[in-house]
């Protein structure tokens, strides 16, 4: 049994030594600061529902290359049952912290990256496959956090990454050696990297023979000489530092993003997974964007219920719960909520098998999931927004209300139905703002819009994936153009 327990994921952090960088200052112990601290709380729920019996089926697996139980999120698809779960787990873990968790990134990167080098291998004679089933053995076996580098900083975005003026936007191999190579450059945006045992870079776009340098995947321990992190700010993230349990509105979990610099980093051959084959580098983005644009059917909708449970609740402290437009509103929030959560299930569902074995999803709902998802969680806030009241931003905070000499009428004069206290009121407007517009929001609203790519690419990826020609043949079929037995009807 290789399951870690929450605690010991917790204790297992101490041991690295990361160079962190947060509010301009050097953090010598980042699993006790009280900014990192709540984005480590939520990926220890991630082992913590693996040791419970009741989500034993959800967020554990059998490992397919050791048969040993493992944590889900370690765990390779063998089927779409396990697509299915991953969507499941990933609600569940939303529900549960009303946050990022942080660890589908890491996860959907080994599930790519088992079929991209098992396809190198195929087509160009490597032993990528290999030495990747050696590093997942590992991952597996010690119930691991891998963070999933892709986003590189990017420069000027008309250029490729060999034309632009300075050649570390995009990271890159500047030295080749016997024993490995010599990487360079930067990963933005990188969710939950300070809480990672492992850092997995990978390319972030199509590549060209003359960006050959820039087509590079491999795996570090994310305390490897070389490595600094940046932490990410977060709106009103200086509330945790404050002495106060509920303005942060999530009193236990938050998320994480950081950047991580590549300071002329080694990296051993048996941790490499790509090196120059720019022709893999698109493939490889290709699966990552589908795999992790499921995953937020799963946790945006997990979020989701929170804020939605939020706002009903605030309407029954309110005492307007039975309201028919109240209701007809949080109908509407239900209906888009579980919209995000039906892509994210259909595209599992409708997965397939690569020739690794490993089982895909399928892209373009995969597509259409993630494309909801940039605009539902902006009406779902809209919504709570307007069923919380003005008082969501208005609101004193929690110290007038413990304050000795005002207290008492922010008490009085904030009460909402006469039997339930004020505080709880409060603590329900402050946990919709931070899903809203607070700590929270980086989770569920840009990175609802930009995480896993933003729009565009999958509206790109959608005009790809549908087959106009049918739709064409099928209207044309219809208004008597075409013969229906002279044309091929796709079933
Ligand atoms: Fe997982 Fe969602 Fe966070 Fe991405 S945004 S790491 S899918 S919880
Ligand atoms: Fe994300």
């Amino acid at each position: 049994m290789v399951l870690k327990t929450g605690k010991e994921y917790i204790e297992s952090l101490r041991k690295r030594r990361l160079v962190v960088y947060l509010l301009g200052e050097k953090v010598e112990n980042p699993v006790d600061h009280p900014i990192i601290r709540p984005s480590i709380n939520s990926l220890s729920a991630t082992y913590d529902v693996a040791n419970d019996p009741r989500y034993r089926d959800l967020a554990t697996a059998t490992s397919h290359i050791t048969g040993e139980r493992i944590n889900r999120f370690t765990h390779i698809h063998q089927s779409t049952d396990d697509l299915v779960k991953k969507v499941k787990l990933l609600r569940l873990l939303g529900g549960k912290t009303g946050t990022c968790f942080q660890r589908c990134v890491g996860m959907d990167a080994l599930n790519t990256l088992s079929i991209v080098t098992f396809e190198m291998d195929q087509k160009l004679g490597t032993d990528y496959y290999q030495r990747f089933l050696e590093y997942l053995k590992y991952v597996q076996g010690n119930d691991l956090v891998c963070c999933g580098a892709m986003t590189d900083p990017k420069g000027d975005r008309s250029l490729r990454p060999s034309q632009q003026e300075d050649p570390d936007l995009y990271l890159r191999i500047v030295e080749r050696r016997e024993d490995g190579i010599v990487v360079r450059g930067a990963k933005m945006h990188q969710t939950g990297a300070v809480n990672s045992h492992e850092v997995i870079v990978m390319p972030t776009r199509t590549m060209r023979e003359d960006d050959k340098d820039y087509a590079v995947s491999f795996a570090i321990p994310s305390d490897t000489q070389g490595l600094i992190y940046i932490y990410g700010r977060q709106s009103c993230d200086t509330r945790k530092l404050e002495d106060v349990e509920f303005d942060t509105g999530n009193i236990r979990y938050g998320g994480q993003e950081a950047m991580i610099i590549f300071d002329d980093v080694f990296v051993p051959w048996e941790r490499v997974f790509m090196c120059g084959e720019y022709q893999f580098a698109w493939p490889l983005v290709d699966n990552f964007s589908a795999y992790h644009r499921q995953s937020y059917g799963g946790c945006k909708s997990g979020v989701g219920d929170v804020l939605i449970g939020a706002a009903a609740t605030i309407a029954e402290y309110n005492g307007v719960a039975d309201s028919s437009s109240i209701r007809d509103k949080i109908v509407e929030m239900n209906h888009l909520n579980e919209t995000i959560y039906s892509c994210g299930i259909a595209c599992s569902s409708e997965g397939t098998k690569t020739p690794s074995g490993t089982y895909l999803v399928n892209v373009l709902l995969a597509n259409i999931c993630k494309h909801n998802v940039t605009r539902f969680p902006y009406e779902i806030v809209r919504l709570a927004e307007d069923i919380a009241g003005g008082i969501l931003v208005t609101a004193p905070s929690e110290r007038d209300f413990k304050n000795p000499e005002i207290g008492k009428y922010v008490e009085k004069y904030l009460k909402g139905v006469s039997k339930v206290p004020t505080e709880y009121r409060l603590r329900i407007l402050r946990l919709i703002e931070n899903i809203s517009m607070g700590l929270g929001s980086v989770g569920y609203r840009t990175e609802s819009m930009h995480g896993a790519g933003s729009p565009q690419s999958q509206r790109i990826m959608i005009e790809r994936g549908v087959d106009m020609e049918h739709k064409k043949k099928l209207a044309k079929i219809i208004a008597g153009i075409e013969k229906e037995e002279l044309a091929e009807i796709k079933k």
